[in-house]
């Protein structure tokens, strides 16, 4: 989400005449979107506020903004903190980013924009086109989340659920299409609560859908509890919807669910498996897991350890548990760090392992790949599968904006690499 809300600070920036520049010395305005999921995230501002003073020493000092969750989170300590930080604007007040370097350019004081301003903030941004061009494009649709799961920050940095108006988002995505994008991922803290005025997420995936250039539908992060049955149907009724989902379950024991607060129970986690597999046995899945959460116990990491053979994630995102300051989970009782370091060791050794089979799976068999950009070597082109796996393949014709069926030939951990296959099944390339 910080990359399309960054894409979305640059467009509103050009208004004002900013233009994106890659060079960080030759920077008037020095731009920080932050979040706040990972741990240490503010100490990162300062350390890279650090790195842009000294770039400009001895030079005209550039305007320096924090945006995103640390400034939420931070707003006012990191202006005291550091007097190299001229303003701080937390996710829902980014429509005031204009305002705020003009009156930064006219020596305003040192500024912090961080309300909840959530509806203001979509009316500016709808009337701002997304200028965003790349084959595969988010795009927001709904933010914050009213769960309150205890050891995580976002209803307190990005705020209550707030789904965006179906025909804006419709608007926004011709858009994309419009500058070349063939799939979008739908972007939420909690996407698939999406609700605007009765309007659920299936419903918008179905208008999406009929968007002629647009090939591929995604989106992420959904909550189990808000998989309701007209997002299983759509999932046998659109081919534009992509196979792969992302479905947190972060442990497996409904125990550490229940301190969790995840308002769900691994009975309840599978027969939302059951139902999507039902209507498409080739769906595949990949979750998020916090190890060591307070008051884990060795039965508890075997319950997760047991959910992810049964489930063999293809991709899974593991993390020892840290406390995020001002969350209820930041007031437990931490479990022996050298426990949690073993616990994901484990974990993530039997993660690869499911991870490398199910690649391993795929040789000789079919993918369909649609590319999304050249790679350094020569010839050889970057796409992603249904699955989202990384796949590489070389050829003399431009595969970029296309999609095309490739085979398989071998893989690692990370990509895929294969040929491509005319109609008639003749190659034409391979890695
Ligand atoms: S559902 Fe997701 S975004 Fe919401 S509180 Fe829980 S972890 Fe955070």
């Amino acid at each position: 989400m910080n990359e399309y809300d960054s894409n979305r600070i640059y467009d509103l920036a050009k208004k004002i005449n900013y233009e994106k520049t890659d060079s960080l010395d030759e920077a008037d305005c020095y731009v920080l979107n932050t979040c706040h999921i990972r741990e240490k995230a503010t100490d990162k501002v300062y350390h890279d506020i650090g790195r842009v003073k000294k770039n400009f020493r001895n030079k005209k000092k550039p305007i320096v903004i924090i945006t995103g969750c640390v400034a939420q989170a931070e707003g006012d300590i990191l202006l005291m903190k550091d007097s190299y930080i001229d303003a701080v604007i937390g996710p829902q007040s980014s429509h005031n980013f204009n305002e705020t370097i003009i009156k930064i350019e006219n020596k305003k004081k040192k500024l912090n924009f961080t309300n909840f301003d959530v509806v203001e903030k979509f009316d500016t941004l709808n009337s701002v086109k997304n200028s965003c061009n790349g084959i595969s494009s988010f795009l927001t649709i709904q933010e914050g989340c009213d769960k309150f799961c205890k050891f995580c920050v976002v209803p307190y940095t990005r705020g209550a659920e707030y789904s965006r108006s179906l025909n804006e988002i419709v608007k926004e995505c011709k858009n994309l299409v419009d500058n070349g994008s063939v799939e979008v991922t739908l972007l939420g803290q909690n996407v698939n609560a999406y609700n605007f005025n009765g309007k659920r997420i299936s419903d918008l995936v179905y208008e999406l859908s009929k968007i002629n250039h647009l090939k591929r539908i995604r989106y992420t992060t959904s909550h189990p509890v808000d998989f309701t049955k007209d997002l299983v149907i759509a999932h046998s009724q659109i081919d534009k919807l992509m196979p792969l989902i992302h479905l947190p379950i972060q442990s497996g024991s409904n125990n550490i669910l229940e301190k969790m607060n995840r308002k769900h129970s691994i009975e309840e986690y599978f027969e939302v498996i059951n139902q999507l597999l039902e209507v498409n046995s080739l769906i595949k899945f990949s979750s998020d897991f916090i190890i060591g959460y307070p008051g884990e116990t060795d039965r508890d990491f075997e319950e997760t350890l047991k959910l992810l053979k049964k489930i063999k994630y293809i991709n899974s995102y593991s993390y020892i548990f840290s406390p995020r300051p001002g969350t209820p989970s930041a007031k437990m009782k931490i479990i022996d760090n050298s426990v949690s370091k073993r616990r994901l060791t484990r974990f993530q050794k039997l993660a690869d392992e499911i991870k490398l089979k199910y690649k391993r799976s795929l040789i000789n068999k079919q993918s369909k790949v649609l590319f999304e950009n050249k790679t350094k070597e020569k010839n050889e082109f970057f796409g992603r599968d249904e699955f989202n796996n990384s796949v590489i393949v070389k050829s003399d014709r431009n595969l970029i904006g296309k999609i095309e069926k490739v085979k398989i030939l071998k893989g690692n951990q990370n990509s895929l690499f294969g040929e491509i296959y005319t109609d008639t099944e003749n190659k034409v390339h391979a890695a």
